[in-house]
């Protein structure tokens, strides 16, 4: 499937569709308050029994390719020892990586660990840092302060993984404009290639969510900012990180020139995948893979669910959420003529020279746009 037509002005780039590869490792030290990740807190045995399956699982695959990133999800996969990975790694054709990322939750990298990791390949650490006020953070669930986080970034830059992101969301209990420009004070002090901004999520997957939604008080529910503000701080911080030469190039993703997550675009841009591991997903271009959702159900060996995916709505559902946009195929103008001349009318969407994007206001009510496209 070729996502771009002849003459669409947007970069060119993976021209060869090179997959990538996703592997999860959904074990945590605590569940934070706000996580509605299919992650969670098991037995010490429970892991290691993972550990071997995945191993197992990553062994069988058929490594006639070679992917071009390689990405550890979670859960906490900065948890698992250096070795681990080491011979999980091993496993994977391909290094050294075009990208390879750890999910790193800060308070668990040592120069020992940085140092094991750049050894079995990865170039790129995600630290889920979320807030660099404390008492934000401990109402997360969450132990690190901003000097662990500092403190760790440049651990990783010794180890020679300089290329890190910083993922913060917008939103959390007790947040204030000051204390998120604070946030943003920390991002410019230490100097991240790569920012992820999200917004909290207020829905029944998260006990804060369900605290939230139930009118409680526990978790910081009651002193959460309420959604306007959180859309308030979202502005700030992509007005902030633009100045900090940080560009959003996706509703969540900001980065320095060239250091996009060529990973995650894969998703955005339609390109193949596989994933190993519990809750892990594949895309092959034609059809769509997923592997048990739950950690037992994955120990069980219970079988992937397979299912076609529908490439041309999914190809404006995930292709908007991209800042440079997609650029609609004839046909699709005219299939798609009612919702995108009415989003251009409400100054949700904006096109030029063949391409369709959301403007700034389009992509705080993304889902509504998105629902649009898909329903059409
Ligand atoms: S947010 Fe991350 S570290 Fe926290 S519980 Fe969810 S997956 Fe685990």
């Amino acid at each position: 499937m070729s996502s771009l037509p002849a003459d669409c002005p947007l970069p060119r780039y993976n021209q060869k569709r090179v997959p990538g590869v996703y592997v999860s490792y959904p074990f945590c030290a605590q569940k934070c308050t706000y996580c509605n990740f299919a992650s969670g807190v098991y037995p010490a045995a429970v892991e290691l029994q993972y550990r071997d399956a995945l191993q197992g699982e990553i062994r069988a695959h058929r490594w006639d390719w070679r992917p071009e990133t390689v990405y550890l999800g979670g859960g906490t996969p900065s948890a698992l020892a250096a070795g681990d990975w080491r011979s999980l790694l091993g496993e994977i054709p391909g290094r050294p990586w075009l990208e390879a990322t750890m999910e790193a939750a800060p308070g668990s990298i040592t120069a020992e660990k940085a140092r094991a990791w750049a050894e079995c390949g990865i170039n790129r650490v995600s630290l889920g840092v979320q807030s660099f006020v404390e008492t934000e953070i401990r109402r997360t669930g969450r132990k690190h302060t901003a000097q662990t986080v500092a403190e760790e970034m440049r651990i990783l830059g010794e180890a020679g993984i300089a290329n890190c992101n910083i993922d913060l969301i917008a939103g959390l209990s007790g947040q204030t404009a000051a204390s998120w420009r604070e946030s943003l004070e920390w991002i410019e002090r230490l100097a991240p290639a790569h920012v992820s901004v999200y917004m909290l999520e207020v829905d029944g997957d998260s006990r804060l969510g369900k605290e939230m939604l139930a009118g409680g008080a526990r978790y910081g529910a009651a002193e959460t900012p309420g959604g306007d503000a959180t859309a308030d701080f979202y502005e700030a911080a992509v007005e902030r990180l633009d100045a900090l030469g940080i560009a959003r190039y996706e509703i969540s993703n900001f980065a320095r020139p060239g250091c996009q997550s060529r990973h995650n675009l894969k998703y955005w841009k339609l390109e193949p995948y596989t994933g190993f591991g519990a809750d892990a997903h594949s895309f092959d271009g034609h059809s769509r893979r997923r592997n048990p959702e739950s950690v037992e159900a994955y120990l069980q060996g219970q079988d992937a669910e397979t299912s076609p995916a529908h490439i041309e709505e999914e190809r404006f559902f995930v292709g908007l959420r991209l800042m440079a946009g997609v650029c609609p195929e004839p046909d699709e103008w005219r299939r798609f003529a009612a919702p995108i001349r009415r989003f251009l009318h409400t100054g949700l969407l904006e096109t030029a020279g063949g391409v369709l994007r959301l403007t700034s206001r389009g992509v705080l009510l993304s889902n509504e746009v998105f629902q649009e496209f898909l329903l059409s």
